[in-house]
């Protein structure tokens, strides 16, 4: 039974490299009918919050990686916090020091005495990598005030929850013969490793929690973004499915998952393609699930929603026009107010020709003849005000949306006006030329 964890130290929020991590293990476990496990490293006292706990958690949910073992669920070996599992590092201490390997320093820290043998990770991504007997002072298990290191903490978590595979940060590969070491000295078995590149910005500098994409609530949580492309993107980052397509879904990506195709090469975080994926998954959202997304972000832009039918179509006619639902209410308000904005560059426009109130007027009165009030109706109206003027259709059209809208761009004239309604439609012509 394949058993993986994410075992994040709970400094700050989740961070995009501590995502892709935890969605690394996921696809494994899910793959492989396995288990995955949550397990909280705060064992820094001074450095760990339960507010970035409680932040990794979220961020986690949002991304849709639900885990099987850990903080809320429980499971057969918890607690999974390591702050609450003291007593487990005692007695596997008593045992290092029964068997002869570790003593006592005078300041009181206990230390383990390396083997200072050569040894060996078989990793899944890197290979084979051996390191050489080691000159290092031996390591501190326990510091003089109690407290476990990591290394010590880490290695008797992952004996004590069984696990039989480890997929984390290359910045670990380092110290992995200490690892090993530990699960010798305690008859145990390592996990198989597999270390994960590091996710570099996009001119390879080394990316840090300012840097834009690098924190999942901000960036992405609170940047418009959807779970399910940020999950999709996150997967390609140091990692190529067998496969032509780039937009895969969870289902495909799961059983496409293989941690011999991860990259031994750093991956780079690209916002645009990001952005790109996000904006196909928006496209592909049905009326309802995009209007339920973009929720947030209207009543966050402070507009007023009062016929939900309607304002789930007015974001669905913008739909291809964005990247990110946090573009959305700039595309919208209009449909939801009568006071807005005009831009500048479109009153000069509208001014420049002199028959152009002329042509706002006829479209007017046809519109006001209308007993039916759809989108192919208002289209008709449009080309018969146009025909009667003796222009196209095309150029009413920009003079309309303007009137209608404020703006020189957005989707179908008919649309908005069949959305607004004949009330509005009539009444925001009248204001444009007032
Ligand atoms: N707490 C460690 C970290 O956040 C986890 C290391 C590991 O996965 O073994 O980097």
């Amino acid at each position: 039974m394949i058993r993986v964890r994410f075992a994040p130290s709970p400094t700050g929020d989740l961070h995009v490299g501590g995502a892709r991590t935890a969605l690394f293990n996921w696809l494994f476990a899910r793959k492989n009918g396995g288990t995955f496990i949550l397990r909280i490293e705060d064992t820094d006292g001074a450095r760990n919050t339960e507010e970035a706990s409680a932040g990794i958690l979220k961020g986690l949910k949002w991304l849709g990686l639900d885990w099987d073992e850990g903080p809320e669920k429980g499971g057969d070996y918890g607690p999974y916090y390591q702050s609450q599992r003291k007593d487990i590092y005692d007695r596997y201490l008593a045992r290092l020091t029964a068997d002869g390997r570790t003593y006592v320093e005078e300041n009181g820290a206990v230390r383990f005495k390396f083997s200072r043998t050569a040894i060996t990770v078989h990793d899944l991504v890197c290979g084979d990598v051996t390191f050489a007997p080691t000159e290092e002072p031996d390591m501190t298990l326990r510091r003089p005030d109690g407290s476990y290191i990591f290394h010590f903490v880490n290695v008797v978590d992952d004996i004590e929850m069984k696990m039989t595979h480890v997929f984390r940060g290359e910045d670990h590969l380092s110290n992995t013969w200490k690892h090993i070491d530990l699960f010798n000295a305690f008859g145990a078995t390592p996990p198989t490793y597999a270390h994960i590149p590091l996710i570099l910005n996009s001119d390879s500098s080394k990316m840090s929690k300012r840097d834009a994409g690098s924190a999942i609530e901000s960036s992405y949580m609170n940047g418009g973004f959807l779970p399910d492309a940020v999950f999709n993107y996150l997967c390609l980052l140091g990692w190529t499915p067998r496969t032509e397509a780039e937009v895969l879904d969870r289902t495909t990506l799961t059983s496409l998952f293989e941690p011999a195709e991860i990259h031994s090469s750093n991956a780079r975080f690209d916002m645009q393609k990001c952005s790109w994926f996000n904006a196909q998954y928006l496209r592909a959202l049905s009326p309802e699930n995009l209007f339920a997304a973009a929720r947030p972000f209207l009543d966050k832009a402070g507009l007023v929603i009062t016929d939900e039918a309607v304002a789930a179509a007015a974001v669905y006619s913008v739909k291809e026009k964005v990247s990110l639902l946090t573009e959305i209410p700039d595309w919208v308000h209009y449909f939801f107010r009568e006071d807005y904005p005009f831009e500048a560059d479109v009153v000069t426009k509208l001014k420049a020709k002199p028959e152009n109130p002329a042509l706002l007027q006829a479209a007017a009165a046809a519109f006001a003849a209308l007993t039916e009030w759809t989108e192919a109706s208002v289209h008709t109206a449009i080309e018969d005000a146009a025909k009667g003027a003796s222009v196209k259709p095309g150029a009413l059209m920009p003079l309309l949306r303007f009137a209608l809208s404020g703006q020189s761009r957005g989707p179908g004239v008919s649309t908005i006006a069949h959305l607004i309604g004949q009330a509005s439609t009539l009444g925001r012509i009248q204001r444009t030329l007032a």
